[in-house]
């Protein structure tokens, strides 16, 4: 069987393309700039990489980008106190906080001060409860960029088997329900399951989001399955040098091609999408805040 090699930058691409027609389009229209406020506490090296992407991102999609940086000695109650301030702002639309937060810190406590209007992580349990009970809240970013992948090359969803492989709040657990509401038959996997060869046998789609390299092999995929991997691993890469790394996802890419119908790549697959749809979210959540159906822009 060929493998379809899902290009993830080239989608990423049109859906920002999309979101930048649609922003002009409210600019000309109704005079309003969406406005993704970042909040980056701390110096941790891959956090900084990630909100230098998004502020770019979110500018060339002709949004505003507020940056909020801060040292990690930054206290929770200034945060706090920050985040209501972003909450009030009329010109912020959305707002991120850059996980992981320094330790003395209450990442969940922080993200239940956001306004779930401006979650556009989609992390609030506001949003995390509107989703499981089918309502129309903020979807977290990466699962949904994960579901437009899957309806663009998994063909009708209905009825497939899908197996999740990892049950975090932010990943695992919003990509099972997304797939619940596509009527799947939905299998979440986790570090205790007991077969996890037989349960990705059975599945028509696969998305896993582990973090543990080549966890799925060849042998354990069932022939046409259409595979999401989200998992971002470093490896040594002793081909390329002594010393040198690479990024692998949580399954064996190659053994993969020839078995599933289809597949994205790390890199190159989910990454992309994943900041592709935050800014599908700040233009959603700007959109409800001024209660404007999308549709009046299309
Ligand atoms: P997490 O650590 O919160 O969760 C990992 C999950 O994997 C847990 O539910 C755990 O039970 C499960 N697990 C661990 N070992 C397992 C095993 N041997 N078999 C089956 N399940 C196992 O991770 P997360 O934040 O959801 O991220 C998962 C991966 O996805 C990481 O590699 C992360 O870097 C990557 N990620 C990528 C993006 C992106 O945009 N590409 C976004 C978020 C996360």
């Amino acid at each position: 069987m060929k493998t379809k090699i899902i290009d993830g930058r080239a989608m990423a691409a049109g859906v920002r393309e999309r979101v930048a027609k649609l922003v002009a389009t409210l600019k000309d229209r109704h005079g309003i700039t969406p406005g993704l406020a970042v909040v980056l506490v701390g110096d941790n090296p891959a956090s900084r990489i990630y909100i230098r992407n998004k502020g770019k991102a979110t500018k060339a999609a002709g949004m505003n980008s507020f940056e909020h940086r801060f040292d990690a000695s930054l206290s929770e109650g200034d945060l706090l106190k920050l985040i209501d301030q972003l909450n009030k702002d009329q010109t912020v639309n959305g707002i991120l906080v850059q996980l992981p937060l320094p330790d003395h810190i209450d990442d969940a406590k922080v993200i239940s001060a956001i306004s779930p209007d401006k979650d556009v992580d989609g992390f609030h349990v506001i949003n995390a409860g509107l989703l499981a009970t089918g309502g129309d809240g903020l979807v977290p970013c990466t699962p949904l960029g994960c579901l437009l992948m899957l309806k663009k090359y998994a063909g009708k969803l209905s009825g497939k088997n899908a197996f999740v492989i990892g049950r975090s709040n932010i990943v695992g657990k919003p990509m099972a329900q997304l797939l619940l509401k596509e009527s799947c038959t939905v299998t979440i996997g986790h570090s205790k399951t007991r077969d996890l060869r037989a349960e990705c046998l059975r599945a028509d789609i696969i998305v896993t989001a582990v973090g543990v390299a080549h966890l799925v092999k060849g042998d354990m995929i069932k022939a046409g399955a259409v595979i999401i991997d989200v998992g971002q691993n470093v490896i040594l890469a002793p081909e390329k040098g002594e010393g040198k790394t690479r990024l692998v996802g949580d399954v064996d890419f190659e053994a993969a091609l020839g078995v599933a119908s289809a597949i994205t790549p790390v890199p190159g697959g989910v990454g992309p999408m994943t900041i592709a749809c935050l800014l599908k979210n700040t233009l959603t959540a700007t959109l409800k805040q001024h209660g404007i159906p999308e549709r009046e822009l299309v």
